[in-house]
């Protein structure tokens, strides 16, 4: 293939302010880096935490954004011959991956939890020289970037959930270490994270799936992953009326286990008011730094645990691909893509998903 001087990128110059159609270079390609153009990519809840601003984490601007992208290799650096799972690599191979860890600090190496890397390197906050964000023609992809190949026969819909979502669902459903069989789950959101976690939860032997969120597209979808029950928190506004419902559903002591996926930070004090005693509270959805009013008894009072995960490493990646591949005749996974829009249309894309429009809306590069 071709590999191109420059390309097409959409540059955030500075936060809060449109997105701008720059072109810029293609760099060279190092040992061990690949080339992709990018196929899709998806538009994330985070991305409006990070367009304005809210996020954690908040590098210098301008940068390329875009952290959920599926690429198709163009070059092979020197030495990069395979893929996480041993995979051979060819130019043409469609891939995803996660961010780049370092393998050899405290957190990778002793701690052996490399989403906690000291020295990790992220996708989507680089300046735009670096090529570093899916919002673009082609992206760059550093020698230290673990990849995995995606694999034939699942659709760019299909796996686009797993370069963000439905990744970070797996590795904290890894920390749960499973799900009680046949325990009542709540879940809180029906963006794709809350989705994904439904999913899950059915697939892991839940008893019931009850999701709590909004809006009506979104839970539907739910319904048609696996939920047994919706409550949607446009029509049941209190937090009181939908513990009223969900304690009916679960012989009024509440779900065994709740999973956080709004976003939403009050939504963690309901979480842990609604959860039975005994029970276990994954949180997964929080990203930005707001601060909420909560009473840590309860805590103690009810003898719970509580649960926290971010991040995900190229395992968890995998793990995801091969569940979509065994499942993807059991549920309509490419529905997660509400709309595609492109890259020119990007702020129109980020508008939509902030208006709650879209499920996933994503930047789709495949027939320009
Ligand atoms: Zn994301
Ligand atoms: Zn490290």
């Amino acid at each position: 293939m071709t590999i191109p001087k420059t390309c097409k990128a959409a540059v955030l110059p500075d936060y809060g302010k449109p997105l701008e159609i720059r072109e810029v270079a293609v760099p060279a390609i190092e040992d061990g880096a690949i080339l992709v153009k990018v196929e899709m990519a998806g538009i994330c809840g985070s991305d409006l935490h990070i367009w304005h601003g809210r996020m954690g984490i908040k590098a210098p601007t301008p940068y390329i954004m875009g952290h959920e992208t599926i690429g198709r290799i163009v070059a092979l650096g020197r030495g990069r011959v395979h893929d996480a799972a041993g995979e051979p690599l060819r130019e043409g191979d469609r891939i995803l991956w996660a961010h780049a860890d370092c393998y050899d600090c405290y957190y990778c190496e002793i701690a052996r939890k490399p989403m906690l890397c000291e020295h990790r390197i992220g996708y989507g906050m680089a300046p735009p020289e670096k090529l570093m964000g899916g919002f673009a023609e082609y992206e760059y992809v550093i020698p230290r970037t673990k990849v995995v190949k995606i694999p034939d026969g699942i659709s760019e819909e299909e796996s686009i959930g797993v370069a963000c979502a439905f990744r970070s669902v797996v590795a904290a459903f890894e920390k749960l270490n499973g799900v009680g069989l046949a325990d009542a789950t709540v879940i809180q959101g029906a963006g794709p994270v809350g989705l994904y976690a439904a999913l899950l939860a059915k697939e892991s032997g839940a008893g019931q799936v009850i999701v709590v969120g909004a809006p009506a597209g979104r839970l539907a979808l739910a319904k048609r992953w696996g939920a047994d029950h919706i409550i949607n928190i446009d029509e049941v506004k209190e937090h009181a009326a939908r513990k009223e419902l969900i304690y009916a559903l679960t012989n009024g002591r509440g779900p065994e286990l709740v999973i956080e996926c709004s976003g939403f930070a009050p939504a963690f004090a309901e979480g842990v008011d609604l959860v039975q005693k005994g029970g276990r509270y994954l949180v997964v959805g929080q990203t930005s730094p707001a601060e909420i009013p909560f009473t840590p008894y309860s805590l103690v009072q009810k003898n719970m645990q509580i649960i926290g995960s971010g991040g995900a490493v190229i395992h968890h990646f995998y793990k995801a691909l091969q569940f979509i591949k065994s499942r993807k005749d059991k549920y309509p996974l490419g529905d997660i893509v509400s709309r595609t829009y492109a890259l020119e249309e990007i702020n129109e894309a980020l508008t939509d998903m902030q208006a709650g429009r879209e499920i996933k809306p994503a930047i789709d590069n495949r027939a320009r």
